[in-house]
């Protein structure tokens, strides 16, 4: 490859069935198998994972994936102008997600008798919670890759003990804009696609996720001693230098407005707590292997200094009509391929169902993600009359759109 980045990389994800064989043993296995694959394949869809027609051992899945971030099908490619690098992955155990009674309060209490409140949650990444995550978040084409790119190139820089003093580098990425607009799911994708991207410089990819709001708890705030002990824990992550530990921060101007808020009368341990979980964030994210990502609703009303060295701070803002037309085609074709929805090609002669779908995306700008994606079902519930369990009686992409266009009137309407 040549040492400016290529346009003709493309990058493999592939996912292997969980097996107790090593992945370096099944990659030399697969590979030639897989470029064999590749090489005849006719068409494909960029950035949509699917299963090879043909058994190939132990993959259960593949996503191709352009460094641009380039979406569509791509027809009858020239394989031949292709370098497509491999990204081997196996998602972990559901059971490798937390720390009894630390990270997700499942535990009876500490020695004092404290109850352990949710403080964070521990995950062992590639989750299979998070897989199809990443895909389904839509954005303008390249935003996702440059957030990639841009953790990936941050975090190779500190695995080459690069001098921060000399080249800014943080490792702190800041993602702000409207709520449900998927700050916090996009954070929890990138970790994934870390997770698979860096399998060759780190064993093991951690997530956790802080929970900023109950860190303000009543029980929390009291007790100085779990932040301690839910740092000490991400410490102990850090220490292994085979751990990348991502640490997601949600709705970071919480802490802020915290310490602000928090006058005379406030009780001083609650301000000892959110001073202690800053301290210790500075000193967690010093640490090479941790990359820290966090999110905020009011960017400008954070003051907090270790955001001030983000290495990026991204905007993001309510999806584009083109982007609203997406999300909505991905739901129409979620409840087609579930069968709730008839099966009927959306694009190509659909021009009456084309014009529905086009309609309601542009009645739809302004709406975040979050609750475009609650549409289907109102309009399933609200305005569509069959007997709903009867499998045989799928509705028309038409009647359905219609009836997501009256839920969408319903939701504007109670807006006002
Ligand atoms: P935020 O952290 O910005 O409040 P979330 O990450 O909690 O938002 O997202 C809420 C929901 O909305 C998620 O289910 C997410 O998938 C969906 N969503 C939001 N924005 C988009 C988008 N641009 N594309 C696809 N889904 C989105």
């Amino acid at each position: 490859m040549s040492f400016l980045s290529s346009c003709n990389t493309v990058y493999v994800e592939v996912r292997l069935h969980r097996s107790d064989q090593r992945l370096q043993a099944l990659r030399a296995a697969i590979e030639p198998k897989l470029n064999e694959y590749l090489q005849a394949l006719k068409s494909f869809r960029w950035n949509r994972a699917f299963t090879p027609d043909t058994h190939i051992p132990t993959v259960e899945s593949i996503l191709l994936e352009r460094e641009n971030g380039e979406n569509g099908t791509m027809q009858l490619p020239d394989q031949n102008k292709f370098k497509f690098v491999y990204h081997f992955y196996m998602t972990q155990r559901p059971e490798m997600r937390s720390d009894a009674g630390l990270f997700d309060g499942s535990g009876d209490g500490d020695a004092d008798g404290n109850d352990c409140v949710i403080a964070a949650n521990h995950v062992l990444l590639p989750a299979t919670e998070l897989s199809g995550l990443w895909e389904n978040l839509i954005y303008e084409e390249g935003l996702k890759e440059k957030l990639l790119k841009f953790a990936l190139s941050a975090l190779s820089f500190s695995q080459h003990s690069v001098d921060t003093n000399v080249i800014a580098c943080n490792r702190l990425l800041l993602l702000h804009g409207p709520p449900g607009t998927g700050k916090t799911s996009l954070c929890k994708a990138l970790a994934q696609k870390l997770s698979i991207r860096t399998q060759s410089s780190f064993a093991y990819t951690h997530l956790v996720e802080i929970n900023s709001h109950s860190l303000f708890s009543k029980w929390f705030s009291e007790s100085g001693k779990l932040v301690a002990r839910l740092f000490g824990k991400i410490g102990e992550l850090v220490t292994d230098k085979n751990n990348l530990v991502c640490v997601l921060i949600d709705e970071v101007e919480s802490l802020a407005y915290a310490r602000s808020a928090m006058s005379s009368n406030e009780p001083r341990d609650a301000m000892r707590v959110v001073n202690a979980v800053l301290t210790q964030l500075d000193e967690i994210k010093a640490c090479p292997n941790v990359l820290i990502l966090a999110t905020s609703n009011l960017a400008q009303s954070i003051d907090l200094a270790f955001l001030d060295r983000a290495d990026i701070r991204q905007f993001i803002g309510l999806p584009t009509p083109a982007a609203i037309k997406s999300i909505y085609k991905s739901m129409l074709a979620e409840l087609m391929v579930r069968g709730i929805v008839r099966t009927e090609e959306l694009e190509g002669n659909q021009a009456d169902a084309e014009g529905l779908l086009t309609n309601l995306s542009e009645r739809s700008v302004g709406l975040s993600g979050r609750t475009l994606r609650k549409l289907p079902l109102l309009a399933h519930a609200q305005h569509t009359s069959r007997d709903l369990f009867d499998v045989n009686q799928k509705i028309t992409l038409s009647d359905f759109l219609d009836a997501m266009l009256l839920a969408l009137e319903q939701h504007l309407a109670e807006q006002r």
